[in-house]
Formats: structure tokens, sequence, C-alpha cells
């Protein structure tokens, strides 16, 4: 018999790691999460966008977005595509991209209104644990580090002062020439971590072992240096 004396070869792959980022809205934490997942090769998952997606379905289809039956019963015909081209997201709905029209104040508001729907989040479970199953990504959302990866690598709690979001919320409206005061933005941001924080079904809240990380004092470039150096220290230069 043939005695194998060729070393084996190792067959392990290495496994790219799974970063969970959570926080309110308006910390930033998409812009960063996005530009860190760029710079270690890693895919970032905009998780807001698929329940902006389910809300933009419910305000074009006249359904009132906080009838949970109402939406319930809509869902089936709420045709969901997520895609990537060149690490960008994409999200089409019925067949056509979403773009923009998910951005708006209303969208926003029929967004959080319908995450907080049990049958919502089971709608949107799947999708989100088939890319967690393929490891390698970044994805931001409410509820990554406490129910949709409860195993991830790195979890890391990205927050800022409500003021601090009102204010950066208040400039890129007014830079879009949209008329609003800051006091209607500040009222809206805490409108929402109300809603986001108290709901009974995955409440926004940090995972007991996520890093917080407090944005208020940094710019972005900052910002992004330390959520890539937070990831590479508990990868252990995975990436
Ligand atoms: O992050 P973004 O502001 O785009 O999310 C839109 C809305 O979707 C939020 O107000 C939040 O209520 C909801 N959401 C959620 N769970 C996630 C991501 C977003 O409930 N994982």
């Amino acid at each position: 018999m043939k005695k194998k004396t060729g070393k084996r070869k190792d067959k392990r792959v290495v496994k790219l790691p799974n970063v969970a980022v959570d926080g309110p809205s308006g910390a930033g934490k998409s812009t960063v999460a996005k530009l860190a997942a760029a710079r270690l090769g890693l895919i970032y998952v905009d998780t807001g966008a698929l329940y902006r997606t389910v809300g933009l379905y419910m305000l074009e289809n006249g359904v009132d977005p906080d009838d949970a039956e109402a939406v319930g019963a809509a869902l089936p015909d709420v045709r969901i595509s997520l895609t990537f081209e060149d690490g960008r997201q994409i999200l089409s709905l019925g067949g056509e991209e979403v773009g923009d029209r998910i951005r708006t104040e209303d969208a926003s508001r029929y967004a959080s209104a319908v995450s907080k729907i049990p049958a919502v989040r089971a709608f949107l479970l799947e999708e989100q644990q088939k890319l967690v199953r393929q490891g390698g990504i970044i994805m931001d959302g409410r509820d990554i580090g406490t129910v949709i990866m409860p195993d991830a690598d790195v979890k890391i709690y990205y927050t800022a002062a409500a003021s601090t979001r009102a204010e950066r919320r208040y400039k890129e409206q007014r830079e879009k020439g949209i008329e609003i005061t800051y006091e209607e933005v500040l009222a809206a941001i805490e409108a929402r971590d109300k809603q986001d924080s108290e709901r009974e079904i995955a409440p926004l809240r940090p995972a007991d072992d996520a890093v917080i990380f407090e944005s208020d004092d940094y710019t972005i470039e900052e910002c992004v240096e330390r959520v890539c150096a937070i990831i590479r220290e508990r990868t252990n230069g995975r990436v």
C-alpha cells in the first residue's frame, strides 16, 4: 500500500467575522459602519432599509402601519429582494429599486411603526439570517446583537445624545432645502427613540457583551478609525 507522504492540505476555511452594530437613529452608525466595512473588506448590511421597505409598501398601498392585522394581511404581497453590487446594498420592492423613496419622513415613521409588529420581524428574520450564515458582514440595526446575531464576533452599540443627533439631522435637512425647525427634528428623534426602545418585541438596547461607543465628540473619520480598531482588536487580526 502506498504510504501517504505529502503534507496534508489544510482545508480549514478561516471564516470572516460578523459584526453587529446597533444604536438609535441618527447617530451616524450607517455612515460609519459602511466606511468601516469597506476598509476591512466586509459587507455592510443596512437592516433599517428592510423595515423601511416594508413601511414603504404600506405607505404606497394605503395600509395603516399601526394596524397590526392589516399589515400582517398585506405581508404576503410584499416582494422584497436584497442584492449586493460592488458592496452596495440594493433593495427592490415588487421588482423596482426603492432608492430614496425609503428615506422620506413618512417612510421613516411607517418603518418605525411596522417594526413593532411581530409578523413583520418574523417576515424579515430569514432574510437577515441568510446573510449571517455567509459571514463577513457588518450588519447595522436595533436588535442585531441581541436577536439576529447573538453569536456575533463583535458587537458595538453606537450612540450619541439626542441633541447631537438632532443637530446633525437638522443641518442635513436644511441643506436639502427642507423647511423644518430644530425643535421639530428633536421631537421626531425623541419619539422614534421612545418607540424603538419601549416596544415589547426586540427593543433597542445594548447586548450585554456589546462595546458601547459614544460618537458625540468625534468626526466621522475618527469614528471609523475607532470602530475599525474595536473590530480588529476583538477579532485578533482576522480582518
Ligand atoms: O436604521 P433606520 O433608521 O433606517 O431604521 C428604520 C426603522 O426600522 C427604525 O425606526 C426602527 O424602528 C426599525 N428597525 C428595527 N430593527 C432593525 C433596524 C431598524 O426595528 N434591526
